[in-house]
């Protein structure tokens, strides 16, 4: 059987969604089909943190997302705030003037970038600020304000043009508009791209269906190298495997009204010696030694939801190709990421003899060398890249997905929109920088010394 659509895009997560989304309800692209064999965010996008920020080391992630986080804020009120986008802020704490220097100096870059004010808090810190960075560079300011904190904590960076919503509502709602504008999703796997003489003419799916189209948006995460050989194209992807618990909270242990809370300081968790020697035993030395990778959590759901969410990339797992299925979480990751976050998050030690209810998730983000995303086309025309998501791909998503309208509809595009294509790496000039960029990954650090 033979469709026609004015666009195919492969994937339905939040990549894919909001990019149907842009094509469907933004450009009135007609009879746009997003294609995927599973429900839509089920795969990587519903295992997020669900976390934005404009704070980003280069200029190009700065104006991305700045851009999203304008368009999210266009939807939040379009919506009725139908995905709960809070702005809590991030706040990247420190026991180490060391690392409040550079955190202050990241401020400042990112601030250069167009990513507001950097201000040194006083007691008079405004709770509402929007935008820019606070810098709290005593203990008594800080703890005033974060009552909650470790006193070990002397300092910290407040992100504020940052917190979280409900990706997976924000998906649904952007379906349910796309939707409504004539776009459909089909579950099927695209298996096949057809081209004509240097052109995309239709994808066909594995059920045997083919579409006739002249545009196919390669939406497809972790799957999106084996999706591009389809027209040999090659992608410099890699897989990094990162999870997160979700901790049921019965003690009333972690602050409700807090922001994102990361401890940017190495931890070293006060095991007792028989852990210390059951750890060993159980191939756990990680775990024994001092942990550089920040540890961060927030709270989950409203002022009365008993959840918060953690997360703690201990012992990073880094391939080439992502294998299947996903490997799980170590059985020690609840318990090792409650003690990580308790060096910052005292009351936590509550839980240190019986930990509270939890639930594991975890999925592959996919990263450029230089963990910039691949936006725009690449390989025969019609073609497009949407991937190399990252870390922040939710964050980016309606930004992402304007850029992928743009360029398909050949609109005007954004200033920043020659900083994402594939062609980039064409640039020698360019790709001799790669081995020295600050990579801006949470997961690694908050700041460079
Ligand atoms: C633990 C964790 C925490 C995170 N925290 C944050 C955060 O705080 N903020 C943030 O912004 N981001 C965060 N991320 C990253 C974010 O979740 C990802 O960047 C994002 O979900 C990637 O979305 P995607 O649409 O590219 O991929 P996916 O959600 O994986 O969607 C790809 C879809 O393509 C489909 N597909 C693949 N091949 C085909 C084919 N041939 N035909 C049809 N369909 C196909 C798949 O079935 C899948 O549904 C986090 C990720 C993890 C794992």
């Amino acid at each position: 059987m033979m469709r026609q659509a004015g666009a195919v895009v492969v994937g339905a997560g939040i990549a894919g969604v909001a990019t149907g989304y842009d094509l469907a309800v933004v450009r009135g692209v007609e009879e746009v089909i997003v294609v995927d064999p599973r429900p839509p965010l089920s795969l990587t996008s519903d295992k997020s943190s669900e976390c934005y920020r404009n704070f980003f080391p280069s200029k190009p992630m700065v104006d991305l997302t700045n851009r999203s986080i304008d368009i999210l804020e266009a939807l939040k009120e379009q919506s009725d705030d139908f995905f709960n986008m809070s702005r809590r802020g991030y706040l990247f704490v420190t026991g180490d003037p060391g690392q409040l220097a550079a955190l202050t100096r990241a401020a400042e870059t990112s601030s250069g970038f167009g990513a507001g004010p950097v201000r040194i808090a006083g007691t008079d810190v405004g709770v509402d600020e929007e935008t820019g960075f606070d810098v709290y560079q005593t203990p008594e300011v800080l703890l005033g304000r974060f009552p909650y904190l470790s006193d070990e904590a002397l300092g910290a960076l407040h992100v504020r043009r940052g917190g979280w919503f409900s990706a997976q509502q924000l998906g649904a709602w952007m379906l349910e508009q796309a939707r409504a504008h004539g776009a459909e999703v089909v579950v099927d796997e695209v298996v096949g791209i057809k081209t004509l003489r240097g052109r995309v003419a239709g994808a066909l799916l594995k059920s045997g269906s083919r579409i006739s189209t002249p545009a196919v948006v390669n939406a497809a995460g972790p799957m999106s190298k084996q999706l591009a050989r389809l027209v040999g194209v090659e992608l410099p992807l890699h897989a990094s495997l990162h999870h997160k618990v979700s901790f049921r909270d019965h003690l009333g242990a972690f602050p409700r009204e807090a922001p994102m809370l990361l401890w940017t300081d190495p931890v070293s968790i006060d095991w007792s010696e028989a852990e210390r020697s059951a750890l060993a035993a159980e191939g756990f030395e990680e775990l024994l030694r001092e942990i550089t990778t920040p540890v961060f959590g927030r709270p989950e759901g409203g002022m009365d939801s008993p959840f918060f969410e953690a997360l703690w990339n201990y012992r990073p797992d880094v391939r080439n190709e992502p294998t299947w299925p996903a490997p799980r979480a170590d059985f020690m990751f609840p318990e090792a990421v409650l003690r990580g976050m308790a060096a910052m998050l005292p009351s936590l030690d509550r839980y240190r003899d019986q930990l509270p209810y939890s639930v594991v998730d975890g999925a592959y983000v996919m990263k450029t060398p230089e963990n910039l995303p691949l936006i725009g086309p690449a390989g025969p025309e019609g073609f497009y890249l949407v991937t190399g998501m990252s870390g922040y791909g939710v964050m980016i998503c309606t930004a992402a997905a304007e850029l992928v309208g743009c360029h398909l509809l050949g609109s005007d595009l954004p200033g920043y929109a020659d900083k994402f294509p594939l062609s980039r790496y064409e640039d020698p000039d360019y790709v001799a920088t790669l081995d020295v960029v600050d990579t801006g990954e949470l997961a690694k650090q908050g700041a460079k010394r």
